[in-house]
C-alpha cells in the first residue's frame, strides 16, 4: 500500500517515495516563542504529528525536525514591553508550547533547533550566497537578490506583480529591488546581536529554516511542512536561499521533495486576528476540555481544508469521544504493540484512508463504523475488531492510554557533540569516546563528516 501526499509545489497528489527509506526526513516551521500558542499553531503541530505517525507505519526510521524561533523583532518588542530578558521570555514560552503540545498527544519533534544556537550556520550560508552572487551587502545589511533566482515564485505561483503586492514595496537605502529580502541586519546597542563579517547584527527570519534544516537533516530532505500562510514569502524565500547556496538557480527539488501545507483555522468563518479579538489559545481551551477532544476537532477536517472553529465543534467532539470510549472500555485494557496488525482487514481499511493524503474525515467515519459493528452484540468480542479500534485510536493520537513520551531535547545532544569535538581537538580521546558512548546509550549515533559532526537516531 502506497502513501499518497499532496505536494503543494507541483499541486499534485503524489506517491511518497523517500530519498532514503532507512531514514525519512521531515522539517516543519515551528513557533516563535513569545506568547501562548493558538489553535492555528496547534493544527500545524497535530497534523504534522499525524503525518509522522502514518509514515512510521511504513518506514522504520523517521527523523522529524521543527525549529524554535527565539530571536525575532516581535520577541524583542515583547521582551521590552514585559521588561523581562529575551532568554527568560523565550525559555518560558518554549516550555509552555511543548507542554501544551504534549497535552494534545503530539510526540515532540526529534530535534527542535533554536535559532540562536545556529547563528554560525546562518552566517556560513549567507557567506555562500554572497559568494554565489545571489546576495549583496549594503550598509551593514545583507540582502537576498530575488532576481538572481529564476525559480522564485514557483511554490506560491505568484506573478512578480503579486509578489510585489505582498512585499513591503519601499526600496530602502540598502535594498536595491522591492522583492529583495533581509538575510542579515545590524543591531543597535539595545538590541541583541552577534558578531558577523558585516558588523554586529542579527539574522532575518527566513534564513534560520534554511540553515537549520541543512544542518539537522541535510539537503535534499523528504518533506517540508508548515501552515499555508507561510507559503509566501517565507517558504518561497527558504527555497531561494537553500537552493542558491548549493548553486545559483538550483532546482527547488535540491532543497526538499514534497511540500506539505495545512490549511487555515477560522473562527465562525472569520480569520482569527488580534484586532478582531477572536484568537483561540490552546492554553484557554485546555482549561475546559481535555487534549484528546481538542485534537479530535483539529483532525476533523482534512488537513488541507480550512477548519472552521465554532462553539459547537468542541462539544460535538466531546460527545463523539465519550461514545468511542464508552464502547471501547475493554479495548483500552488490551495492549497491542508494533508491528501493526496489517493482516487485519478492519484496520487496513482505516489505514488506507490515512495513506490517502491523511483523509481524516474518512478515517473517522471508518472508526465510527467499527464502533457500531462492535456495539452489535454478536461482534462484541471479535478480537480483530477490538484490535482495529485500538490501533486506530492510537494512530490518530486520541487514545487516552497511549500518551506521548517526553524525549530528550536536541540541545543536549548538540551540547554533547560540541564537548566531544572540543575533547578531540585537545587530543583527549578517552573523553571523546566516553561522550560517543553516552550518546549511544541515548540511542544517538554520531558520524564525523567533512561538513562537521552529524547525528541520527538509532532504533
Ligand atoms: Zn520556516
Amino acid at each position: 500500500m502506497n502513501i499518497l501526499i499532496f505536494d503543494s509545489l507541483s499541486k499534485k497528489k503524489k506517491k511518497f517515495i523517500p530519498i532514503n527509506k532507512n531514514n525519512v526526513r521531515l522539517y516543519a516551521c515551528g513557533p516563535t516563542v513569545y506568547d501562548y500558542a493558538h489553535i492555528g499553531n496547534a493544527r500545524m503541530a497535530v497534523v504534522t504529528d499525524l503525518l509522522v505517525r502514518v509514515l512510521k507505519t511504513k518506514f522504520k526510521n523517521v527523523t522529524f525536525v521543527s525549529n524554535i524561533t527565539d530571536i525575532d523583532d516581535k520577541i524583542i518588542q515583547a521582551s521590552n514591553e514585559l521588561k523581562i530578558s529575551i532568554k527568560d521570555l523565550t525559555s518560558k514560552f518554549f516550555k509552555i508550547y511543548n507542554d501544551e503540545m504534549l497535552s494534545l498527544n503530539v510526540n515532540l519533534p526529534d530535534i527542535q533547533p533554536k535559532a540562536t544556537e545556529y547563528i554560525k550556520d546562518m552566517i556560513i550560508m549567507i557567506e555562500k550566497l554572497i559568494k554565489n552572487k545571489c546576495a549583496y551587502v549594503e550598509k551593514n545589511h545583507v540582502m537576498f537578490d530575488v532576481e538572481s533566482y529564476k525559480h522564485y515564485g514557483k511554490l506560491s505561483r505568484r506573478s512578480i506583480q503579486e509578489q510585489l503586492d505582498g512585499a513591503r514595496i519601499e526600496i530602502g537605502e540598502y535594498k536595491r529591488n522591492a522583492r529583495d529580502f533581509v538575510l542579515w541586519k545590524p543591531s543597535d546597542d539595545n538590541q541583541p546581536g552577534w558578531i558577523s563579517p558585516w558588523g554586529r547584527g542579527r539574522p532575518g527570519w527566513h534564513i534560520e529554516c534554511s540553515a537549520m534544516s541543512k544542518k539537522c537533516l541535510g539537503t535534499p530532505f523528504d518533506i517540508h511542512c508548515g501552515g499555508v500562510d507561510l507559503t509566501f514569502p517565507h517558504h518561497e524565500n527558504e527555497i531561494a536561499q537553500s537552493c542558491s547556496a548549493i548553486q545559483p538557480n538550483a532546482e527547488p527539488g535540491k532543497f526538499c521533495r514534497y511540500w506539505f501545507h495545512n490549511g487555515f483555522v477560522t473562527y465562525n468563518g472569520e480569520k482569527m486576528s488580534k484586532s478582531l479579538g477572536n484568537i483561540k489559545l490552546v492554553n484557554d481551551l485546555l482549561k475546559k476540555y481535555d487534549g484528546e477532544t481538542i485534537r479530535l476537532c483539529l483532525i476533523s477536517a482534512q488537513y488541507r481544508q480550512p477548519l472552521n472553529w465554532t462553539k459547537d465543534i468542541l462539544e460535538q467532539s466531546k460527545t463523539t469521544l465519550n461514545r468511542i470510549y464508552k464502547n471501547s472500555k475493554e479495548i483500552h485494557n488490551e495492549r497491542y504493540e508494533f508491528p501493526l496488525p496489517l493482516e487485519n482487514e478492519f484496520f487496513l481499511e482505516f489505514l488506507e484512508s490515512l495513506y490517502d493524503d491523511l483523509n481524516t474525515p474518512k478515517a473517522l467515519g471508518i472508526l465510527s463504523k467499527l464502533i457500531n459493528l462492535k456495539k452489535n452484540k454478536s461482534n462484541g468480542n471479535d478480537i480483530k475488531l477490538i484490535q482495529a479500534i485500538n490501533e486506530s485510536l492510537k494512530l490518530l493520537g486520541i487514545s487516552k492510554k497511549a500518551k506521548p513520551i517526553k524525549k530528550i531535547y536536541s540541545e543536549s545532544i548538540e551540547m554533547l557533540i560540541e564537548e566531544r569535538n572540543k575533547a578531540r581537538k585537545e587530543k583527549n580521546f578517552d573523553k571523546a569516546d566516553e561522550i560517543r558512548e553516552k550518546l549511544k546509550s541515548q540511542k544517538i549515533e554520531i558520524e564525523d563528516t567533512q561538513e562537521g559532526t552529524v547525528w541520527k537516531k538509532l532504533d
